[in-house]
């Protein structure tokens, strides 16, 4: 991975977010000890609340207040029963006060914390409160039948009453003094105990509530460095992302400066080039050069390879060639379906696009063409007769014989010499000469088939193969040469006549050839005879070999 500017980015190692990186694992971790902490201190709330609400129970105030007040009125009537005794107070007043007393008293039964405050902590003293309510009941009932008496005996019975009140109310208040001061005490160490609790749990509070604050502020700050840490990553990003677009957009305007400078060099390049998918025939490039000489009015949008090949043969062993290596080189070519021009072609199989594609690029070789053709020709022609020369006649001979050899038809070879030319040399020159070379070439040509082989072996000695012809065919045509060059007529520069004869020694192919040469022996031996037996005649092999 490359930054924009070309330098090799720093690669994280795994799992490591790199130094520059938000670490998500990190946030992650953060907000579960936060809530940890948040759930944490809800819980230690609730304990502190609840040690709160402990304390604010006002019950021990309550066990103090009650037993003070019932000790207040216990003593008031006490003290008004001591009244009524000495005959200062009224029944009547100690019966109000009984009834301010029995007011006092936890009647309603819904006192059972007071109680049950008191029966814990002191059983004794809650079992005289319990028990002081029906002695009150029972003072005021008796009051109550005293007051029924008449005169003196109701005195007596108040008295009496009294007497009781006082007796048990002295014993009562006595131990009550000691309950409201143990009350108070034990009121006082309960209170100082919860306070204690409270406290400690204030502590436990504030050391959650702090790792709370640690954990959020911790929280708060890793949430802050990791956006200014994003906001700068996206920065970067922002930018990375403008340099590359700079760069892409450079990069592809000089791909299309490359592309333009490369399609107008093969536009003006000799060289014939296309590039073409291969399936589709789709054409990729096609240079004028190429278009032109299809002499076609614009470039085609689809092209095969194989069409442009003009001969069947070599589309063949091109297509093979190109299938089998994906490529071709220099091979000579036909191109062009009308007019088709010599091209040496080279191909390639390629991808373009991701489909195999051919690249074909030829050069014209017409001209090197003709001019191959036109040595060829001068290496196989005679210059003066235009006749095949001796090794091209040899050569071609060849072959033709071994054809009527292998298909079982008849050929027959003709040797043929002009008769005293050193004369016609001496006497009209040289160039005199070569004009009758060129003459009696002429005619021997004109005597025979387009099929029969001509050529001029040497000085004014021709020889002409004639396929599926015997020796007697051959000896007409012969004779048909002889007499043409007889009756041809031809003039020296000064005007005399120029004539002059031939002779033929004629030999037909038979089983005892082995080739073209022996045939030439067997004619050129009949040649011999026809000269040595007085000469312008025509003579066969088997009738040459006769003669003496
Ligand atoms: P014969 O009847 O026995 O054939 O007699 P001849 O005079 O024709 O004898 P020969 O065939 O030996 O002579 C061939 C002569 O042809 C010899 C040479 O000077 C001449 N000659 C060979 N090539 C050329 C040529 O290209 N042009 C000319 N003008 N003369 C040539
Ligand atoms: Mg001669
Ligand atoms: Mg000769």
């Amino acid at each position: 991975m490359q930054s924009p500017s070309g330098k090799p980015l720093p690669r994280p190692a795994a799992g490591d977010d790199g130094p520059g990186q938000p670490r998500p694992h990190a946030t992650y971790w953060l907000l579960a000890m936060v809530a940890a902490m948040a759930l944490a201190t809800a819980a230690t709330l609730w304990w502190t609340l609840r040690q709160t609400h402990v304390l604010a129970q006002p019950h021990q105030q309550n066990d103090l207040w009650y037993v003070s007040s019932v000790h207040n009125e216990l003593a008031r009537v006490s003290l008004l029963a001591r009244k009524v005794r000495a005959r200062e107070a009224s029944a009547q007043d100690l019966q109000e006060r009984l009834e301010v007393l029995f007011s006092t008293l936890d009647t309603s039964g819904r006192g059972p914390r007071v109680s049950t405050q008191l029966s814990d902590a002191l059983p004794d003293a809650a079992q005289d409160l319990d028990t002081l309510r029906p002695l009150v009941e029972r003072w005021s009932g008796q009051l109550g039948a005293a007051a029924g008496n008449s005169g003196n005996n109701s005195g007596k019975a108040a008295a009496g009453v009294a007497a009781d009140i006082i007796r048990h109310a002295d014993a009562l208040l006595d131990r009550q003094r000691k309950v409201v001061a143990t009350v108070h005490l034990f009121s006082v160490q309960q209170s100082q105990q919860a306070r204690e609790q409270l406290y400690n749990r204030f502590i436990v509070l504030s050391g959650v509530l702090g790792a709370l604050l640690l954990g959020t502020a911790l929280l708060i700050g890793k949430l802050v460095r990791d956006v200014r840490m994003a906001r700068a990553a996206s920065q970067e990003l922002v930018r990375a992302n403008r340099q590359l677009e700079v760069r892409v957009a450079s990069r592809t305007r000089k791909i299309e400066e490359g592309r333009a400078l490369v399609s107008f060099i093969l536009d003006t390049s000799p060289s014939d080039v296309v590039l073409a998918e291969v399936e589709s025939g789709r054409v990729h490039f096609i240079n004028r050069q190429l278009t032109e000489r299809l002499r076609l009015k614009a470039a085609p949008e689809t092209l095969f390879l194989a069409d442009l090949l003009h001969d069947p043969e070599t589309r063949e062993r091109f297509t093979q060639t190109l299938d089998r290596y994906g490529q071709v080189d220099a091979m000579d070519a036909l191109i062009g379906e009308h007019n088709p021009s010599w091209s040496s072609l080279s191909a390639r199989l390629i991808e373009v696009e991701g489909q195999l594609a051919h690249l074909l690029w030829g050069f014209d070789i017409s001209t090197h063409k003709a001019l191959e053709t036109q040595l060829r020709e001068l290496a196989t022609r005679d210059t003066l007769s235009g006749l095949l020369n001796r090794g091209a006649f040899l050569e071609r001979s060849t072959a033709l014989f071994d054809h009527c050899r292998r298909h079982g038809q008849p050929c027959a070879v003709l040797m043929i010499d002009i008769d005293h030319f050193k004369r016609i040399n001496d006497r009209h020159g040289h160039q005199v000469g070569d004009t009758a070379i060129r003459a009696c070439a002429e005619a021997i040509g004109e005597a025979l088939r387009d099929a029969d082989l001509l050529g001029r072996l040497g000085g004014e000695e021709f020889a002409a193969l004639l396929p599926h012809a015997t020796a007697d065919s051959a000896m007409v045509v012969a004779e048909r040469i002889r007499a043409a060059m007889a009756q041809m007529g031809l003039a020296s520069p000064e005007g005399q006549p120029l004539a002059f004869t031939i002779s033929i020694g004629v030999a037909e192919m038979a089983p005892r050839h082995a080739g073209i040469e022996p045939l030439l022996v067997d004619a050129d031996q009949a040649l011999y005879r026809a000269k040595a037996t007085g000469r312008n005649k025509v003579l066969a092999y088997e009738a040459a070999i006769r003669q003496p």
